[in-house]
């Protein structure tokens, strides 16, 4: 059967089955989240942290984003800061970058046209960029900032956009804004700085309040990060990315989750109305399941993007390349739980990758099984998990090619993507699977909920991640998580 037959099939199939459950759920979503914290709550929570103010000008014509930004920034290390660091990740989309943004392998799909470069050009005296790719900004200060003082940075850059499906670039549909901002590298004994990487997302960031102005041609509609308090001038608190997509061409469908509007937009979905409510319900459901979402919009972006999507601050793209609508459904949930996993509780993913994509495989395919309209349950996914384990090893050992069982490697450190993939989702889905197999989902479910709420706005470790767990499950996972991590996945619980 042709495949595109096929999909259309599925298509409607699940389109017949979802309408009557999305009438009968529509009541339950909103009864979900009633209990949730006024907005205030989360201002008043805020105020502890740094600001970035950015004014964007785009220019459709020259693919440019010039930008003035006004980062307040707080010392909250324990020692003097002589200069601030701030990762510049424009930069990776350079000609020969030494890390670039796209793995070889990707390059086709990712560049349709052929190879665009973007960079990012700063205008801002008396600051030092370097870097192998021109990636780190350092802003040296002319007197010491001591514990809990703070400081105004004032940065003014203009961005060279690539045309690449990717986070920061364009294309005819769209154009992505993903960090395109110049990013506060995160002070812990040190500037933690890093080289950009294209195995998974190589981010490390500390949440910050927002001020966003965006002047774009018209005709222009902006799907962001924050609550739009004004045309094109939004706001959002304690995000840990900012990120934009502009379209001329979107399409928008919103519902209301407790007191979060969810809104998708749209280029080219035949079932929208399904896509919005699963994301709704993976809203409700992790809300209900884990901590409140603290943000009261939601954006779901369908959007040009090489791979499955990409998550920030109550934004998440969603690839328009997964046609498979199964798959697709499965993208929206995946990216909504890293709302959780990395948003809310952060981790460091250039070091700890597995511990936010595991953990959002992990509880994407919880709420399949909590949701069985979808036909999906857990245990068909970790059998799924295992066999794309057994398929990638025997296709390496056929080629005589190396490959590491290792899950505590920098991103950079696996030799191909399918080999990072491998490590960081399925292994990862897997040793949290191996823990409910023992306990329950449920009983995980509640040591993740107090894991979420011991770690909100904080970053967590794997020190940090299986105290929480023993702590409330009542296991001794050392071993296991030591063994499990050190590549001996046969290692029982
Ligand atoms: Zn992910």
């Amino acid at each position: 059967m042709d495949s595109k037959i096929k999909r259309r099939l599925l298509a409607i199939m699940l389109a017949g089955i979802l309408t009557v459950v999305i009438a009968l759920s529509a009541v339950s979503i909103g009864r979900v989240l009633n209990q949730k914290k006024p907005l205030s709550a989360l201002q008043a929570a805020a105020q502890d942290y740094g600001t970035i103010k950015l004014d964007c000008n785009y220019s459709e014509e020259n693919h440019t984003l010039a930008v003035n930004q006004t980062t307040t920034y707080i010392n909250h290390s324990t020692q003097n800061l002589y200069d601030i660091k701030f990762h510049l990740f424009g930069n990776a989309y350079r000609e020969n970058a030494v890390f670039p943004a796209v793995a070889t392998s990707e390059m086709e799909r990712a560049y349709p046209d052929g190879f665009d470069a973007g960079y990012t050009k700063v205008t801002t005296p008396h600051v030092i960029i370097n870097g192998a790719d021109e990636t780190t900004l350092t802003v040296p200060l002319k007197e010491a900032l001591a514990p809990a003082a703070s400081i105004e940075i004032n940065l003014q850059y203009t961005i060279k956009l690539a045309r690449i499906k990717h986070r920061l670039g364009y294309t005819k549909n769209a154009v992505n804004l993903g960090n395109f901002y110049a990013i506060p590298a995160v002070y812990d004994n040190g500037w933690q700085i890093y080289n950009y990487s294209y195995n998974g997302d190589p981010f490390y960031n500390e949440p910050y309040n927002f001020d966003v102005t965006m002047t774009a041609p018209a005709g222009y509609q902006i799907a962001s990060s924050g609550t739009e308090v004004a045309p094109h001038h939004f706001r959002g608190y304690l995000l840990r990315d900012f990120a934009m997509v502009m379209s001329r061409d979107f399409k928008t469908l919103t519902r209301e989750v407790g007191n979060t509007t969810v809104t998708y937009y749209y280029l080219n979905d035949e079932i929208p109305d399904i896509s919005l409510y699963t994301a709704s319900n993976a809203l409700a459901y992790f809300s209900n399941t884990f901590i409140d979402y603290p943000y009261d919009t939601l954006s779901v972006v369908q959007t040009d993007f090489s791979e499955g999507g990409m998550e920030y601050g109550a934004l998440v793209y969603i690839s328009l390349d997964v046609t498979d609508q199964l798959q697709y459904q499965g993208v929206i949930v995946h990216e909504i739980a890293h709302q959780w996993w990395y948003g809310l509780v952060g981790n460091n993913q250039i070091r700890t990758p597995w511990i936010d994509e595991g953990l959002a495989e992990y509880c994407t395919a919880v709420f399949f099984e909590t949701h069985p309209q979808y036909g999906k349950t857990l245990s068909n996914t970790a059998a799924q998990n295992k066999s794309s384990i057994a398929m990638f090893e025997s296709i390496m050992d056929e080629y005589g090619v190396r490959y590491t069982r290792q899950m505590l490697k920098e991103s950079n450190a696996y030799k191909m993507p399918t080999e990072y993939t491998i490590n960081t989702y399925a292994r990862a889905m897997l040793l949290f699977y191996a823990i409910s197999e023992k306990v329950g989902y449920e009983n995980l479910n509640a040591a993740l909920a107090k894991y979420a709420a011991h770690h909100c706005y904080q970053f967590a470790t794997v020190q940090s991640l299986t105290q929480a767990l023993e702590d409330e499950l009542g296991y001794d996972l050392v071993n296991f998580m030591n063994n499990y991590l050190a590549g001996r996945q046969d290692t029982v619980l």
